[in-house]
């Protein structure tokens, strides 16, 4: 299916009804600028599905796919968490204006420093990932005396269909207890037994940019048989099952993105239907999404420079921005699609690749790409670019990183500054 262009009077690309050529002047190239109206719009969708489904439920935005002081603002005041993976994730979004209640902490290599900072600054809730982490986390809860509401990660051994690197649930992964070797059984039986714990309950999270509900249902079922078992073995009930996030998005025409609002329904009806068969107390369902929030509402906005044309190997149309702004096409193949801002209806009128600024043949953006002529100084619309974009952005070949604006109610603002060459030698020492 082909989604819509948004063009204005004059035929220009819109991105929240603002020209897309006017924000490229105003604020240059390359810049990545949001609709927040879309963000919004996903949000209230996802809150849509559980409400319709009238089950207890929290939503936590996965704050590593996008991360600035003003989306923390943003999902702040969308009455939803965030879950943040590290120490400077939770400075950030402290920073933001997030209550700490409703921060979930993740990751599966948290230091001693990152543990207290938690603990320290009340972070809801924390999902305990290892071994070592539950000791860690004991030493601190002990020293601060304290106690903490936690999350057991749990690996549940599902292969979701995805990019193997994007792939996470799966029995070989680092991510959290391994369910079927007895890992889990043995994590569950420490945390309870240690008083500093409060088990919520368990969490998974079996990937990214998944079409299919399969996936999830099948974890959330598996997931449900052994809190079923636990209850018998450990007279223990979880308040909560955490699915995580992972719901794909559209980046070309090619994907088919589910309705996140019908995504929603589906899994909670597996889990309805599976907590009646055992007869175990519907927990409270729980969901991470943050490509699928963020994801569709970024476009990545540059400027044409040089080309080059070999007859009958190909033609390459640089931009000036490339793998230092959006790394996912080198580092996993990630694909999108690009429209001409002045007129996105031109017609086709060559077959390139749209390629970076950066010193590497594999800054590539977008590969052999049926695209309308273009000349120097035309900007380029990269669409779908608002996740795992900006915050995977580096300073190779000391090009500065993008800015980052926000659009709303037909207003434009600049959230993140565009970094300057001082920016980048801040830190260092002559
Ligand atoms: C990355 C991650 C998410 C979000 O994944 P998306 O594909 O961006 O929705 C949610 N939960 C955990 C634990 C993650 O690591």
């Amino acid at each position: 299916m082909k989604r819509e262009i948004p063009v204005n009077s004059e035929g220009h690309y819109t991105i929240g009804g603002l020209d897309s050529l006017e924000l490229a002047k105003e604020f240059g190239t390359p810049t990545i600028v949001y609709d927040v109206a879309k963000i919004k719009e996903q949000i209230a969708k996802f809150k849509a599905g559980f409400e319709e489904e009238n089950v207890k439920y929290h939503i936590s935005y996965a704050s590593k796919a996008f991360s600035s002081l003003a989306m923390y603002d943003l999902v702040a005041k969308s009455g939803i968490g965030s879950d943040v993976v590290s120490g400077g994730e939770l400075y950030a979004a402290l920073k933001g204006g997030m209550d700490p209640q409703e921060l979930e902490f993740h990751g599966n290599n948290k230091s001693r420093a990152e543990l207290e900072m938690a603990v320290d600054s009340n972070v809801g809730y924390i999902i305990v990932d290892n071994f070592y982490e539950i000791d860690l986390l004991n030493e601190v809860l002990t020293e601060k005396n304290k106690t903490a509401d936690i999350l057991l990660r749990l690996a549940p051994g599902i292969h979701a269909e995805t990019h193997e690197y994007i792939s996470t649930g799966q029995a070989k992964s680092k991510f959290g207890f391994d369910l079927q070797s007895g890992q889990a059984s043995e994590a569950l039986e420490k945390t309870l037994a240690n008083p500093r714990f409060k088990v919520l309950g368990v969490h998974s999270h079996i990937g990214s940019q998944i079409f299919a509900t399969a996936g999830f249902v099948e974890a959330a079922k598996k997931l449900m048989d052994f809190l079923s078992a636990w209850k018998e073995k450990y007279d223990f009930t979880a308040e909560v099952l955490n699915l995580g996030g992972g719901f794909g998005i559209r980046y070309t025409d090619q994907d088919e993105p589910l309705d996140v609002k019908d995504f929603v329904k589906i899994i909670v009806e597996a889990v309805k239907e599976k907590s009646k068969e055992l007869n175990y107390p519907m927990p409270a369902i729980w969901i991470e999404p943050g490509r699928s929030v963020v994801g569709e509402a970024g476009v990545s906005l540059y400027t044409v420079g040089s080309r080059k044309d070999v007859e009958g190997v190909g033609s390459f149309v640089a931009v000036d921005g490339g793998m230092g702004d959006n790394i996912r096409p080198a580092l996993y193949g990630a694909e999108y699609d690009a429209v001409l801002a002045k007129d996105p209806n031109a017609p086709i009128a060559q077959n390139a690749s749209i390629v970076g600024k950066y010193c590497e043949s594999g800054d590539i953006l977008i590969k052999d790409y049926d695209f309308p002529k273009t000349e120097p100084g035309d900007v380029i619309a990269m669409l779908s670019t608002g996740a795992y974009g900006y915050v995977m952005a580096s300073n190779y070949n000391r090009n500065p990183r993008p800015a980052i604006v926000f659009v709303e109610d037909g207003k434009a603002r600049l959230v993140v500054k565009r970094e300057s060459y001082e920016d980048m030698i801040r830190n260092e020492i002559l």
